[in-house]
């Protein structure tokens, strides 16, 4: 009779196609990159000058995104492996809308990667939340799939916890311009009942940072709550300032 532990190998492998198959186009790939040879082309990582705040991918002279210089931040860094764009971006939106969790399996490889990589100190792992009318609709949320995909891989499954509600629906960010992400999030989090962050080394899970606003209002919550640090990481992300036009999307 089959082993029970190589029964469910199997059943993982049969139910986790995606760890075979591009997280871009579908196509199978035989390592463990997640992208096929054809698409990892399109992957930008974010490895060039970056933002010393956010780690935003920065262009010109200066040290700080526009967010940065000018916002009160809560987060104390960020860290993102990819920038917002190409075939990670069509991995993400996958991920969040056309019901591809699975992609997170993949892509938490690379926020493991980055943790280990930036040397990150963390004793408690956590994640953005949605709201109950989305997570009725999408059926999970995906910074939460990337979250335990983290904690697995790295084998800190004890230290992941809920630590942030929302509280109400709002607007989707990626309709609205900058100025308007900013406004739209406020007072939408509140601590969860069972969250315990006083004294602790957050670390904040997210898919895209784009103004910064989701994780700084979450970490304004775990701050307000006794967080003694909170450090956001992100699959990817992307700088936009208060001018941003929002008419691509
Ligand atoms: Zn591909
Ligand atoms: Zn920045």
């Amino acid at each position: 009779m089959m082993k029970i532990s190589k029964l469910t190998d199997i059943l993982r492998d049969f139910c986790a196609p995606t760890e075979y198959r591009c997280v871009c186009c579908g196509r199978d790939v035989f390592d463990r990159l997640g992208f096929c040879s054809d698409c990892i082309e399109r992957v930008r990582f974010n490895n060039g000058k970056r933002c010393l705040r956010c780690g935003v991918a920065l262009n010109g002279e200066a040290d700080y995104c526009g967010n940065c210089a000018f916002d009160k931040i809560y987060f104390d860094r960020a860290y993102s492996p990819f920038c917002y764009d190409g075939a990670v971006r069509d991995a993400i939106l996958d991920m969040k809308f056309n019901n591809l969790g699975a992609n997170a399996r993949v892509l938490a490889r690379y926020l493991a990667y980055t943790a280990v990589r930036e040397k990150l100190r963390f004793d408690a792992v956590t994640f953005a939340p949605i709201s109950a009318g989305s997570l009725k609709k999408r059926r999970y949320n995906q910074a939460r799939l990337l979250a335990e995909a983290f904690c697995d891989i790295l084998d800190k499954q004890t230290l992941l916890q809920e630590t942030i509600v929302k509280i109400r629906e709002t607007d989707p960010q990626e309709k609205l311009s900058a100025s308007d992400r900013k406004t739209n999030l406020i007072g939408c989090y509140r601590l969860h009942p069972k969250a315990d962050v006083k004294g602790k080394h957050v670390l904040l899970i997210d898919d895209v940072k784009t103004t910064g606003a989701t994780v700084n209002e979450c970490a304004k919550v775990l701050k307000r709550a006794g967080a003694t640090e909170v450090v956001a990481l992100t699959v990817a992300s992307r700088e936009e300032n208060f001018d941003f036009d929002n008419s691509e999307e």
